[in-house]
């Protein structure tokens, strides 16, 4: 089903109402009365003749019926691309809490395709058989009315607060929320009285009645009671879809799709659910009743000029952000847009590490629409913007606060574009980890960082310093093209032929350039590896670390290795948790590398085993991203671990400002490359460091004492952007370099959340 987003307009006036929904079709199955495959071979059939909704009766006090919520999985888990819903489902038999948990879980395991039809009940001594608390009508209409707040509640997974809800009939102290559904679940409700009517205008998502039920003006004046309500309650009438079950109609289909367009055209229905579990009705009305009666409305529409497309509820658009043009937004985004009242808008507001509130997120999908996305975020020049590829930024903002984001998460393509040379096409918003499982097949892979939820976009236009990094250098090192949008919308190729300036600046400070769209690499062959995970005692940290230090850097370049250490704790000794890849699958190689290192204190634990590149990146945590507030990072290259460098690591450590001490060791194939050769500045040194701190402040205290024995920084790692420090992340030549070609490629400094390259007053 279509969500809904348009621009608010008039509706009409006097007896005519299109609330200007897409037109849409579904049917009508009873979960019982026949074997227990038919509902769902009838399910199959809906969606094998196009209809969009299939939806099934719901009696749980009828003998022999199937439960409907259990053959509503079941379908789901049948068919690809039909939504799925309850007509309607009676809500006394099921707790509001639960049935929220249920329908957001099958909404996320079938890919955002159900809908929640609801009923207040109304068989209420078949309620009472089954055990369900008996009420009257009117105490029906009240608890369905506290139900939506329940369920509403739970979906809300943003909200970090327990739902507490101390109602007349339900009583919730302290629920845990979400998950949150795919989609936009509406909730239709199944009504006849009033009572109910004001209930879906103040609260619902659509109107579900049957049309045999509905007699003389019933139909007119339910939607007008709607309507009412809705408008009373502050909200736009055509928030609310109108639904229909509908019987077979007599005389031809053409008499059929006749008799229907009055409802489409006067009284605003978009979905018409046939009844019945004939498949041949079922079939005469997807394909003689239902393309006649879409192309009549069409014609009715063109020339009453109502206008189509989603609308946005009041209480969305009161969440909207001040300076941003949202009706502004070209028609090519519109669909791409997600705005703080959206449901989908906790998935994407904050990144890995950084807890954001953005004011828009246009989640793109082409290279034309990133040309329009930054065209649109260009027009507001005084407002945030941040460009997101896998969202792991830890100096790039890939969120922030009342700004723009262009996300390129979905722009994730992977493709061998020639075999021979190894050269592979690879989109931003791809995963590290997806990229390995795909290169693996051909015994390929390409160093990136040690983490497979990292995004391509970021690490490839800022270093890449990953597992195979002494062997095969830096990720951008392997970039043979870039295509890239540029600060005016531009898109061009830069590579060692075209754009060289460009190709030089993309690879080491990328995001103050443009947007790439693609990276070209030239990969490796890398068959499986040794992977190493140790933990080693580091009681006497300042000993081991240089131990460590030394080891690395004698070894022969097929070995890596990554270490962390944290805080001290008390009563426990200093653990180093130390990660080793050795880039060959023969064992006594990858011992005689290990070797060294697991006697460099009492082995605590320890892991080898022969595994492929792709299997160690496959370390991804799948979720949301979920970060809150910002993290405090700091970074430094170390040509070696002296005894001044350790003793002051230790040092630092001990202070317990330092949650989180971590050491890349790079040198190897990295210093192959002349320094000049791309914006990566500090080849020469063998260690890449990052601490995180809890406080900015006593970060920083602790950093002081290391710094003396480090020189420049690894931007990726380091969070603090004060303009200066970007004379530690570029050497000068580097820098000014930078500075000469920012000037040309973004003079008005359209890129700006990634170690702005500016010049110092
Ligand atoms: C858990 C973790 C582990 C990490 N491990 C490593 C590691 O081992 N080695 C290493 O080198 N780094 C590592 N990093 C750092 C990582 O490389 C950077 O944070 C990188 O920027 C993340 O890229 P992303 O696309 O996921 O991030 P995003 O947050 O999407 O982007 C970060 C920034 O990159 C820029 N950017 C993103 N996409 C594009 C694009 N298409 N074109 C131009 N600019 C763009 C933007 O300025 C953006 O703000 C790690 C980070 C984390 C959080």
């Amino acid at each position: 089903m279509s969500c809904l987003a348009y621009d608010l307009v008039d509706i009409p006036n006097g007896d005519t109402v299109d609330y200007g929904h897409r037109i849409e079709f579904g049917t009508f199955i009873t979960p019982g009365n026949a074997p227990a495959t038919t509902p769902v071979a009838l399910a199959q059939l809906s969606e094998s003749l196009g209809y969009d909704l299939v939806t099934f009766q719901d009696h749980p006090y009828q003998a022999g019926f199937l439960d409907t919520w259990t053959l509503m999985s079941w379908v789901a888990a049948q068919t690809s691309t039909i939504h799925i819903s309850a007509n309607v489902l009676n809500l006394p038999l099921r707790p509001p809490a639960v049935l929220a948990r249920a329908a957001a879980s099958l909404d996320l395991l079938s890919g955002g395709r159900v809908e929640l039809g609801l009923g207040a009940g109304g068989f209420w001594d078949a309620v009472d058989s089954m055990g369900g608390r008996k009420l009257t009508p009117g105490q029906g209409v009240e608890a369905l009315g506290e139900a939506i707040d329940v369920i509403r509640g739970i979906w809300d997974a943003a909200n970090r607060s327990p739902l507490v809800i101390d109602g007349e009939y339900y009583h919730l102290h302290g629920a845990k929320r979400g998950p949150a559904p795919a989609h936009e679940i509406p909730i239709w409700l199944g009504a006849l009285k009033p009572r109910m009517l004001r209930l879906i205008g103040r609260k619902a998502d659509g109107w579900l009645p049957s049309l045999p039920y509905l007699e003389g003006s019933a139909y007119k004046d339910g939607n007008a009671t709607i309507d009412e309500a809705a408008t009373k309650a502050g909200r736009d009438p055509r928030e609310i879809r109108r639904l229909l079950n509908i019987g077979q109609l007599p005389g031809s289909s053409t008499d059929w799709a006749e008799q229907l367009l009055p409802f489409a055209i006067d009284d605003g229905t978009s979905v018409f659910i046939v009844m019945g579990d004939d498949p041949s009705v079922m079939q005469r009305f997807a394909e003689e009743v239902a393309p006649a009666l879409r192309e009549a409305v069409a014609a009715e529409r063109s020339v009453s000029g109502i206008q189509t497309g989603r609308v946005r509820s009041t209480i969305a658009l009161a969440k909207r952000r001040e300076g941003i043009d949202y009706d502004g937004l070209p028609e090519s985004l519109v669909a791409r847009a997600i705005e703080p009242g959206d449901s989908g808008y906790s998935r994407v507001k904050s990144t890995y590490m950084r807890g954001g509130t953005p004011g828009l997120v246009l989640q793109v999908q082409t290279t034309a629409e990133i040309v329009d996305a930054l065209a649109y975020a260009r027009a507001h020049p005084e407002i945030a913007l941040a460009v997101r590829s896998g969202g792991h930024g830890i100096s790039g903002r890939s969120t922030n606060d009342g700004g723009i984001i262009i996300d390129l998460s979905k722009l994730n393509a992977v493709d061998v574009i020639d075999e021979a040379r190894r050269l592979v096409r690879v989109e931003p918003g791809t995963l590290w980890a997806d990229v390995a499982a795909a290169l693996q097949p051909n015994g390929w892979a390409l160093s990136s960082g040690d983490y497979g939820g990292v995004g391509v976009g970021g690490l490839a236009t800022a270093g890449g310093i990953g597992w195979l990094v002494r062997e095969h250098g830096l990720t951008i090192d392997h970039v043979r093209a870039v295509e890239i949008v540029l600060a005016d919308g531009s898109l061009v190729r830069a590579s060692a032929d075209e754009n060289t300036d460009l190709f030089w600046a993309v690879r080491g400070a990328g995001a103050n350039f443009g947007i790439v769209v693609a990276f070209e690499f030239e990969v490796d062959e890398v068959g499986a590896v040794g992977w190493a995970q140790l933990a080693i005692d580091a009681g006497d940290t300042a000993t081991f670390l240089q131990g460590w230090g030394a080891v690395v850097e004698a070894a022969p370049r097929d070995l890596t290795s990554f270490l962390i250490m944290g805080a001290p704790r008390a009563g426990q000794p200093a653990v180093a948790q130390v990660m080793c890849m050795v880039d060959s699958d023969d064992p006594d190689t990858i011992i005689a590398r290990l070797q060294p290192i697991a006697e460099l204190g009492p082995l605590l634990q320890q892991s080898v085993q022969i595994v492929p590149y792709a299997s160690v990146m496959a370390n991804v945590q799948d979720g949301d991203h979920d970060g809150q507030g910002q993290p405090n990072s700091r970074s430094g290259f170390a040509e070696h671990f002296t005894p001044e460098f350790a003793a002051a690591a230790a040092a630092m450590l001990e202070s317990g400002a330092v949650y989180f001490f971590s050491v890349r060791s790079v040198g190897g194939a990295v210093s192959d490359i002349d320094a000049d050769a791309t914006a990566y500045g500090h080849r020469s040194a063998n260690f890449s460091i990052a601490a995180l701190g809890g406080n900015d402040a006593r970060l920083d205290a602790a950093w002081r004492i290391l710094q003396p024995h480090m020189e420049g920084m690894y931007l990726s790692f380091e969070t603090d952007q004060s303009p200066a420090r970007l004379e530690d992340a570029f050497p000068p030549k580097t820098l000014a370099r930078l500075r000469e070609l920012k000037l040309r490629y973004d003079p008005a400094n359209v890129f700006r959340d990634n170690f702005n390259i500016i010049q110092l007053a």
